[in-house]
């Protein structure tokens, strides 16, 4: 058989694995569909992810605090809110290979026994779409009988929602103001996932931002704003963002409106966040069930209300995923080609690497004594001394480290060392004394090249 190119996915796949950012979850007993596990390099990239979110969402704001929720919250959370009822996917069944699809997404699925197929072009009959519950079902307490039932969450909004009364009686806050957080949720997903895009089990970025219902477009244009804003700060090209408003019929049962933040994926157009005006709908309907009284009352115009909330929700897997494939580029150099990852130094799981030139003449130690100011200084950092310069370079050029400093004979008679940066490969001579404040500048004054 010819040998086929690796396509982008492929590359990204590879890399992922050979570096250390994402493996196959449960590798060793043949895997678990649509699972992964974070390795140390993925560990930081997702870090990172999170403070940028968080640092715009809530740290930048002084309408905005931040909660952490149960994932597990009293069942009848998920029959308020409608996800008992009505959170599934219609499923069709082919008789013949037994595999189960997304009726509204066959295009996207494989016959499971004839894989140039999609499911129904094959031999096998489907059956009629049937609703598939996508909330994984547990057990809580000693017996497992239906009154123990509960539900991992399948997102973090409810957690919000429940504790709307809470936040506004303890932290000294009013409409329009946001509560924010960032959790695992877990869906049964049963469409393919295109790596980690989508998955079982994955991290929700959610802010439900409470404001007065006359202002509801208002917040809505902002946070669609700030939201494709906040992708093109950190570096995403923004000639593959688009915004997609959904049409009336595709809206959830909740919202009003909703519009997506898609990204231009290697497998075509996706949605990387989404923007709702989720109404009144939660809070009236957790009111209503629980009989507390979930309405805000303005001191100054006398007047009960039940907020509208702005919904932005991004998955910070879905995200880290798309500062990856946005960063990833072969370039092809005079004598060779390199892989490089042009991450914005905020999102970068190494900020810096330090190199002593040989590992003699007391540069290791000087370079081990560099890397310990830069941890210090808390810039993530790595040491490495094996293999020539040049191909320590490529290394963290790969990995989407944007700066690499060098430590060599100069070094050791004037303390001045090289730092190379990755997107340019252009080097220059800093002071060891000033080098932090030169890694500091260069950080923030980065743009995408
Ligand atoms: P999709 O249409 O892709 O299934 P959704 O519309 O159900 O997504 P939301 O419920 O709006 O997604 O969730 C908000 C965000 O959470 C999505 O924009 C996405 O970034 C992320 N997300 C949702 N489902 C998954 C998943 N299974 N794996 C990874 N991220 C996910």
């Amino acid at each position: 058989m010819a040998k086929q190119t690796p396509t982008l996915m492929d590359q990204i796949v590879s890399l992922c694995k050979r570096r250390g950012f994402i493996y196959q979850a449960s590798e060793i007993y043949g895997g678990m569909g649509n699972t992964y596990d974070y390795g140390p390099l993925g560990v930081e990239l997702l870090r990172r992810v999170k403070d940028a979110w968080w640092g715009a969402m809530v740290t930048e704001r002084a309408d905005v605090v931040g909660l952490d929720s149960a994932i597990i919250q009293n069942p009848k959370t998920w029959e308020t809110s409608g996800h008992v009822g009505g959170f599934s996917d219609p499923m069709v069944d082919c008789k013949k290979c037994k595999g189960r699809f997304r009726a509204d997404k066959l295009q996207d699925a494989r016959c499971l026994e004839k894989p140039s197929k999609i499911p129904g072009e094959c031999d096998g009959e489907l059956t009629e779409p049937r609703e598939f519950n996508m909330m994984f079902k547990t057990n809580v307490g000693p017996v497992e009988d239906t009154g123990s039932v509960a539900y991992l969450r399948p997102e973090t909004a409810q957690g919000i929602f429940l504790n709307f009364k809470n936040v506004l009686d303890s932290a000294r806050i009013k409409p329009p103001f946001g509560i924010a957080q960032i959790g695992k949720s877990f869906r049964n997903e049963i469409t393919p996932g295109n790596f980690v895009f989508r998955t079982r089990e994955f991290e929700q970025a959610e802010m439900e931002y409470f404001v007065p219902p006359a202002e509801d477009q208002q917040w809505f244009d902002h946070w669609v704003e700030a939201r494709h804003q906040w992708y093109i700060d950190f570096g995403v090209n923004p000639d593959k963002l688009r915004l997609r408003e959904h049409d009336p019929k595709e809206l959830a049962h909740y919202a009003k409106a909703t519009t997506d933040i898609e990204y231009h994926y290697p497998f075509g157009w996706g949605e990387l966040e989404g923007i709702a005006n989720r109404t009144d709908f939660d809070l009236s309907r957790h009111s209503e069930a629980s009989g507390t009284d979930l309405l805000y009352f303005d001191p100054q115009t006398k007047e009960k209300y039940t907020p509208y909330v702005i919904e932005p929700a991004g998955g910070i897997n879905r995200m880290a995923l798309t500062f990856m494939i946005d960063a990833y580029e072969e370039q092809q150099l005079e004598k060779d080609t390199r892989v490089v990852l042009h991450f914005h130094p905020e999102i970068a799981p190494i900020t810096a690497a330090v190199f002593p030139l040989v590992k003699k003449d007391g540069m290791p130690e000087k370079a081990q004594a560099v890397a310990a100011m830069l941890r210090k200084a808390r810039f993530a950092t790595f040491y490495d001394e094996k293999a020539a310069i040049g191909r320590r370079y490529r290394r963290q050029d790969e990995v989407g480290t944007p700066f690499c400093v060098t430590i060599d004979g100069d070094t050791m008679e004037t303390d001045v060392v090289t730092v190379r940066h990755r997107d340019s490969m252009e080097q220059e001579k800093v002071k060891i004394s000033e080098l932090v404040g030169y890694l500091y500048e260069a950080k923030t004054n980065w743009t995408r090249p």
